[in-house]
């Protein structure tokens, strides 16, 4: 199975061939700015010395300065996380945000160290990097292993050093710069598209079925705000497996029992389901939100919904996708269905340069402005192109960042 990363190179491709984008150019957006690669070595709280690599990738910053998370996680590798960097650059793209891409991670499993060991790991890892990063450079966030304080440390770390600099890193906690909605984004953008997808359709969130993979923030978010819209969503799942209720399920009280209980398992407004059940089930949109690489060459043939949005990373691989343009069930894709996370990001750098905070209204509203907004173009090019959303967003992203290039030269 390909990676992400591969993945990517695919569509990359397949998109460079269709704009005609010259050999030259198309080198020089594949070649990273610049790759970091650190040791950060701590004292363990038993007095050891542990040391770990520390990674920033900085892939592209012709539109912006460079976004994307930091993860923290055993299987973190260079090549991974120049990947997801490169990811970057064609998501703030998409969206129109003026940011390029970039990532970062440290190998390290989280679940060995203690919360002081994650600070000092956290703080060495930015006295390592700090003349290289910042507001105007290149903006962390969490990611997977890491969280709003891991955020904390790090603005606070930087600031040593640079002094006042909320804007350095983003997704911190509320009470410290943080953004209003930056949890729920990711899922509300999710939702924001799929409304404007099912519009597209002439089809309304009233008068369709979703089926909702994955329970954790982008799941849920997603799952909440479709309810509200008037959705039927007649089954969702997390790693333990689904519950299926072709009436509708409840879902203030679904997210209530798995709040409670930490899993749906046993949650009694439906029948217990399968995740691989889940994925083939007859309904109108269908919502992994959980993993990747899960509609693959062996199930897309018996996907029976009717359009797929990709809220999780890369969970069609590109088997799979030929099979559906084959079959023409049109899949919203990654780059700019889970860009809602990055977007609010974007509002919450936006409120730390000008020390203003906005209120949860004004979020949520420029979010679906700039969802929706992504989303027409989208459409206009795949319709005016005569190709999948997918392409379609690669072909907007590659040429917003070329264009940027070119304008700005070398
Ligand atoms: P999370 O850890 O909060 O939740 C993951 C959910 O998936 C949980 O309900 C878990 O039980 C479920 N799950 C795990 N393994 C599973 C399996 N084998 N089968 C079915 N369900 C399984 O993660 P998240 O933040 O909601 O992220 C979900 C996806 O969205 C990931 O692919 C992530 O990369 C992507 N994403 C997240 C964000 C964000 O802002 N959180 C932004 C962009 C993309």
């Amino acid at each position: 199975m390909k990676s992400a990363f591969e993945a990517a190179q695919q569509y990359f491709e397949e998109a460079a061939s269709i704009m005609g984008l010259s050999d030259s150019m198309k080198d020089l957006l594949v070649t990273p700015e610049r790759e970091i690669k650190v040791q950060v070595p701590i004292r363990r709280d038993n007095g050891q010395i542990a040391t770990y690599i520390g990674y920033r990738m900085q892939h592209n910053s012709a539109r912006g300065p460079m976004k994307g998370g930091l993860r923290y996680h055993h299987e973190v590798n260079a090549d991974e996380v120049l990947g997801l960097a490169s990811l970057m650059t064609w998501k703030t793209a998409v969206v129109d945000i003026p940011y390029g891409g970039a990532k970062g991670g440290i190998s390290v499993d989280v679940r060995d160290l203690s919360v002081d060991e994650l600070e000092r790991l956290t703080r060495r890892f930015v006295d390592e990097i700090h003349d290289l990063f910042g507001p105007d450079k290149d903006i962390p966030a969490p990611d997977m292993g890491t969280s709003s304080q891991t955020m904390a440390w790090i603005m606070n770390q930087y600031q040593k050093f640079h002094g006042f600099a909320p804007a350095c890193v983003t997704g911190k906690p509320v009470d410290l710069y943080g953004a209003e909605g930056r949890e729920e984004a990711t899922g509300r953008g999710v939702s924001n598209l799929t409304l404007a997808f099912l519009r597209r359709l002439n089809r309304t969130a009233e008068t369709s079925t979703f089926a909702i993979q994955g329970f954790g923030n982008v799941g849920t978010y997603t799952a909440s705000c479709l309810h509200q819209a008037g959705a039927r969503i007649i089954a969702i799942s997390d790693v333990n497996g689904g519950i299926l209720n072709p009436a509708g399920i409840d879902i203030p009280a679904a997210l209530e029992y798995s709040a409670t209980k930490k899993t749906l398992t046993g949650f009694p407004g439906g029948t217990p389901i399968s995740n691989a059940e889940l994925l083939l089930l007859e309904t109108d949109v269908l919502i992994p939100a959980a993993l990747g690489n899960v509609l693959t060459a062996d199930n897309a043939h018996d996907v029976r919904a009717k359009f797929i949005v990709e809220a999780a990373n890369g969970p069609v691989t590109p088997e799979a996708d030929a099979i559906f343009r084959q079959r023409e069930i049109p899949v919203l894709p990654d780059i700019l269905a889970n860009a809602g996370g990055v977007t609010v990001s974007y509002f919450e750098w936006v409120q730390n340069q000008q020390y203003f905070r906005w209120d949860l209204s004004r979020v949520r509203e420029e979010l679906e402005k700039y969802m929706t907004r992504s989303f027409n173009r989208i459409w206009t090019i795949a319709v005016e192109k005569k190709v999948p959303l997918r392409t379609a967003a690669y072909l907007l992203a590659i040429g917003r960042v070329a264009r940027a290039t070119e304008l700005g030269g070398v």
